[in-house]
């Protein structure tokens, strides 16, 4: 049977906007060890914007209105940047979504791409241009996410998109080093822009540039290794790792994706309430004691 504090702990969770889905995760959250945290969307805002933008081999297009066009049919906080470019979007078909990775689809009768470099890469079957990576490599120096973009098998912009540390992160994090815990930030965002993020709040245990499957392999690195391991994420790039973390925990303002992966879901905003869900573990296991 249930204790009676586990579901008074459960009902006090629901009022302080964290929902936990199952009895064990009230249990299973006083044994982390270990916090594992996405950036985008997790650690940072998720509200993306458009910081630069360089345009190669004089499109006999726009490329703006095709990229966002594109985008538009993506959830990923960087389309939702992108597809700002442009006030009306045409109509995508044959739309493809890499969680992780980039998008692709038609548009205007265009084959149209856009995503991280290395997708972008594999996509062509070729290495990206000198002039493309330079723009990329100069993107990530800033600290922003590099998106090759482009048509019928050729780069035609490189965009950086910017997004901005979430005001309550720093704070959480080092909360959550003065309680005991290691805070690993994992993201499939490339090492600029995870170092500028991951300064920003004081984490120095940084993972970048790891495909969503990659994150499910670093979450049973750090198991094997005798962590016990929350994972904290939004996206559904994250939701293998969240499913595979000892806890998952899902950002308020997630995706569906996370939400049905992770033990407890935060319905409230930023970081801070990954504090008030471990301390109502910590205070509901200690009543049972
Ligand atoms: P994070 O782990 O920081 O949340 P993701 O794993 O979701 O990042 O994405 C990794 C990278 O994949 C992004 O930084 C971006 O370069 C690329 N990417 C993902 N989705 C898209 C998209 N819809 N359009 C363009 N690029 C994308
Ligand atoms: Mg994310």
């Amino acid at each position: 049977a249930t204790p009676i504090a586990i579901l008074v702990g459960t009902g006090r969770g629901a009022q302080l906007g964290v929902l936990i889905t199952g009895p064990e995760a009230l249990e299973v959250a006083e044994r982390v060890d270990t916090i594992v945290l996405d950036k985008t969307g997790t650690l940072t805002e998720g509200r993306m914007s458009v910081a630069g933008r360089t345009v190669f081999a004089d499109p006999d297009a726009d490329a703006d209105r095709l990229v966002a066009s594109l985008e538009h049919a993506s959830e990923h906080p960087v389309a939702r940047a992108l597809a700002g470019l442009v006030d009306e979007h045409e109509d995508v078909t044959d739309f493809a979504g890499l969680a992780g990775r980039g998008v692709t689809g038609t548009v205007a009768g265009r084959a149209v791409f856009a995503g991280r470099p290395a997708f972008v890469a594999e996509y062509l079957g070729a290495e990206l241009a000198d002039d493309v990576q330079q723009a990329v490599d100069a993107a990530a120096v800033s600290g922003a996410t590099a998106v090759v973009a482009g048509w019928d098998g050729a780069v035609h912009a490189v965009y950086a998109v910017a997004d901005t540390v979430r005001g309550d992160s720093a704070d959480t994090v080092a909360r959550l080093r003065d309680r005991g815990l290691d805070v690993i930030l994992l993201t499939g965002d490339n090492e600029g822009a995870a170092r500028a993020a991951a300064d920003a709040v004081g984490i120095r245990e940084v993972v970048a540039g790891v495909l969503p499957e990659q994150k499910v392999d670093e979450i049973v690195r750090l198991q094997a290794a005798g962590r016990r391991v929350a994972m904290v994420g939004d996206g559904v790039n994250d939701a293998a790792a969240l499913a595979t973390a000892d806890l998952g925990i899902a950002m308020g303002g997630g995706t569906d994706a996370a939400m049905h992966a992770s033990d407890i879901a935060l319905t409230g905003h930023g970081l801070a309430p990954v504090l008030t869900a471990l301390d109502l573990s910590r205070r509901t296991m200690r009543i049972i004691r």
